[in-house]
């Protein structure tokens, strides 16, 4: 199991950012940016290239749950990343969009 389903199944304690039924966000435990969250569905998806057309509902609100957090911090810019299997550093393989941001 990925360590992103041992948190969601609070195997791994966390301190969530953010936390509902489907989704929960945490902070990057090696941040690249001085903010860097992470948006994890709790539905259990590889990668962006393993969706199939069911998960639409899923990307969606992953991006606006991104845009709230931004509005709730009032950050103007920042930056929604995928990383898509190791070649491009994705390296846990549970669905995850990065948020970062000064
Ligand atoms: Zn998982």
């Amino acid at each position: 199991m990925d360590i992103f389903c041992k948190i969601i199944n609070k195997e791994i304690p966390s301190d969530p950012v953010y936390e509902d039924e489907n989704y929960i966000v945490i902070n990057d435990l090696y941040p690249k940016a001085p903010i860097h969250m992470l948006i994890i569905p709790k539905k259990h998806i590889e990668s962006i290239s393993s969706l199939d057309d069911s998960d639409s509902d899923i990307v969606w609100w992953m991006f606006t749950l991104a845009r709230d957090l931004a509005k709730e911090r009032s950050i103007d810019w920042y930056q929604l990343k995928f990383n898509v299997w190791e070649k491009w550093w994705q390296v846990i393989f549970h669905l995850h969009l990065h948020f970062l941001a000064n």
